[in-house]
């Protein structure tokens, strides 16, 4: 596959892509530490949880995306786990603990570097949308407190919760391009998740661009194009 000669649409994924989710939720999670009194004053320990957490809920958002798990499963298993991966006795409210945190986090409006700049271009040029496996509460509140929704009309927001099916279904990425009247072949994917943004839109023939700002897997892949900085998608816009 190789990048469109003619681009008309640019979909982007918004967790880890636009909006930068883990900077965002460890805040959240510092912050509910200390409210909840967990580990207080522990740094090492606090940390050891924020990393923990980050591990859990990616595995639980893969079965998720994969329909293996509900959405309260993933919403209320995911911090019990990582407590009592790290050693925390779960002496508190714990679900609790989980809607405080579902209803902070999407507060939290740190994107990452070029995402005004590169959004302020491509919403000029092209027609830009989001797909997100996220919740739609969630998004709405991602998007309009980070100031990312600026940038979409309110029906280029694709939540695939509405759908019944995640990224990487095949369906998702058809959506996404009938609601926009777009083309596979004039469309780009611009996401961080190599399962459910890169592989599902080269499914769906649409060209993939990996976004991997911190570097953290390696996949070789000859046509693969993979990007650092969000700037960096300028070279291809
Ligand atoms: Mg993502």
């Amino acid at each position: 596959m190789q990048i469109p000669n003619l681009i008309t649409h640019i979909f982007f994924d918004l967790d880890h892509t636009l909006w930068d989710f883990e900077r965002n939720s460890a805040e959240t999670l510092a912050l509910l530490l200390e409210k909840y009194h967990i580990a207080s004053g522990n740094i090492p320990a606090s940390n050891s949880f924020i990393a923990q957490y980050k591990a859990t809920n990616s595995k639980m958002w893969h079965l998720y995306n994969h329909q293996l798990i509900s959405k309260d499963e993933l919403r209320f298993r995911r911090f019990r786990e990582a407590f009592a991966a790290v050693g925390i006795p779960i002496d508190f409210d714990v679900d609790k603990f989980g809607e405080d945190y579902m209803e902070l986090c999407p507060r939290m409006q740190h994107v990452f570097d070029g995402a005004h700049e590169i959004l302020t271009h491509a919403s000029k040029k092209y027609i830009i949308a989001i797909i997100t496996n996220g919740f739609i509460e969630a998004t709405y509140n991602k998007m309009n407190y980070s100031g990312l929704m600026a940038y979409f009309k309110p029906e280029n927001i694709i939540i695939t919760e509405n759908l019944g099916v995640q990224k990487p279904h095949k369906k998702v990425f058809e959506t996404a391009l009938s609601h926009t009247n777009g083309l596979a072949q004039n469309a780009l994917m611009v996401g961080d998740n190599m399962d459910s943004d890169i592989v599902g839109a080269y499914n769906a023939g649409i060209f993939p661009i990996w976004f991997n700002p911190h570097r953290e897997e390696q996949f070789q892949h000859e046509n693969l194009i993979e990007i650092n900085t969000l700037k960096k998608l300028m070279d291809y816009i």
